[in-house]
C-alpha cells in the first residue's frame, strides 16, 4: 500500500476498537447491553453476505444483535408489525432494515416507520430534514464513514470543490450536506448530467457513488485531488470474479494525492459507523450524557 492509499479497513478497525471501549463503559455505567436488531427479507445473495458481515462485527463491540428473517414474500403489513415490535422493545436501540426490500413492499413507508432515535441507518424523513438543517441527527453510514476518511484528512474544506457523482438518498444526497456542512462548494452529478468529466476535473474532492465500474478514467481527474470511491460493483477479469469501485483505481491514484481502494475503503467504515450510531442513540437512550464523534476521536 503506497501513503496514498487511505486504509478504510485500519480506519476503521480503530473506530470499532474505540466503540467496544465505550460500549463497555456504558454497559458498566447503565447496567444494560446496547441491542442492534438487523431484519432481512428474502435471499439476496449481497444483502446476505452484508448482514452476516454487520452481525459479526455487532458481535465483536459487545452489542447484543438480534436477526429477524422474513421470507421475500413477506406482506408489507407483516414487515411493519415487525417493525413496530422492534420500535416497542427496550432491549433493541437500533433497528437496521437490509436494503433493497421486495418490489410489492413501500420502502419509505417501512423506513419512516422505524423510530427516529432508533433509526441507526439514519434514513428517516425526520433524520434526513435534521441533517440537511445542520441539527444533531443520525446520519447514513456510507457517507458518514467517507466523513470521517475526509477529516482526517482536513476537517475544513473551505474554498475547496466537492464533485459527488450520484443522487442516491442513500449516499449521495446524505454525502452532500456533509460536505456542505465542512465548508465544500458541493456539486452533485447524476445520470443526466451532462459533461461529467468537466465536472470531475474541476473537483479537489470526488466522490463516485454510481455502480457502474470504473466508470471515472484516469485523464477525468484534477492533479491532486481526493477520490473517495464508494462503488462496489462485481465483475469478471481474467476469468476470476473480482471487486472493483466505480474510479479506475490505477489509473486514477496516479493523479490523486489520496485515493480511497476497493475493497478495504469505504466498505468496512459503512459498518463500523453503522455501530457507532448504536452506540450513540444506546447512550441516549439509557439516559447517560449524549455522545459525539468527537468524543470517540480524542
Ligand atoms: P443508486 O443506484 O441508488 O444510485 C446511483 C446514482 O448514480 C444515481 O443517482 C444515478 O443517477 C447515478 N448514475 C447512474 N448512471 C450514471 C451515469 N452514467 N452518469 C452519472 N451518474 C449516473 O446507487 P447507490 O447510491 O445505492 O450506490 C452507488 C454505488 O455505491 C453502488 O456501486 C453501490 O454498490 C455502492 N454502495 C457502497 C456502499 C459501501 O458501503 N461501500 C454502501 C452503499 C452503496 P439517477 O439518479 O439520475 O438515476
Amino acid at each position: 500500500m503506497t501513503e496514498k492509499i487511505i486504509d478504510g479497513k485500519e480506519i476503521s478497525s480503530e473506530i470499532r476498537e474505540k466503540i467496544k471501549k465505550f460500549s463497555d463503559v456504558l454497559k458498566k455505567e447503565s447496567g444494560r447491553t446496547p441491542g442492534l436488531a438487523v431484519v432481512l427479507v428474502g435471499e439476496n445473495p449481497a444483502s446476505k453476505v452484508y448482514v452476516k458481515n454487520k452481525i459479526e462485527k455487532t458481535k465483536e463491540v459487545g452489542f447484543n444483535s438480534i436477526e429477524h428473517k422474513l421470507d421475500e414474500d413477506v406482506s408489507e403489513e407483516e414487515l411493519l408489525s415487525v417493525v413496530d415490535k422492534l420500535n416497542n422493545d427496550d432491549e433493541i436501540q437500533g433497528i437496521l432494515v437490509q436494503l433493497p426490500l421486495p418490489k410489492h413492499i413501500n420502502s419509505d413507508l417501512v423506513l419512516d416507520t422505524i423510530k427516529p432515535i432508533k433509526d441507526v441507518d439514519g434514513f428517516h424523513a425526520e433524520n434526513v430534514g435534521k441533517l440537511w438543517s445542520g441539527l444533531d441527527s443520525l446520519v447514513p453510514c456510507t457517507p458518514l464513514g467517507c466523513s470521517i476518511l475526509l477529516k482526517k484528512l482536513s476537517s475544513d474544506l473551505s474554498g475547496k470543490n466537492a464533485v459527488i457523482i450520484g443522487r442516491s438518498n442513500i449516499v449521495g444526497k446524505p454525502m452532500a450536506a456533509l460536505l456542505l456542512g465542512m465548508n465544500a462548494t458541493v456539486t452533485i452529478a447524476h445520470s443526466r448530467t451532462k459533461n461529467i468529466e468537466e465536472l470531475v476535473r474541476s473537483a479537489d474532492i470526488l466522490v463516485a457513488a454510481v455502480g457502474i465500474p470504473e466508470m471515472v478514467k484516469g485523464n477525468w481527474v484534477k492533479k491532486e485531488a481526493i477520490i473517495i470511491d464508494v462503488g462496489i460493483n462485481r465483475i469478471e477479469r481474467e476469468g476470476k470474479r473480482i471487486l472493483v469501485g466505480d474510479v479506475d483505481f490505477e489509473e486514477c491514484m496516479k493523479n490523486s494525492s489520496k485515493i480511497t481502494p476497493v475493497p478495504g475503503g469505504v466498505g468496512p467504515m459503512t459498518i463500523a459507523c453503522l455501530l457507532l450510531n448504536t452506540l450513540f442513540t444506546s447512550y441516549k437512550q439509557f439516559g447517560k450524557q449524549e455522545i459525539k464523534l468527537s468524543d470517540i476521536f480524542e
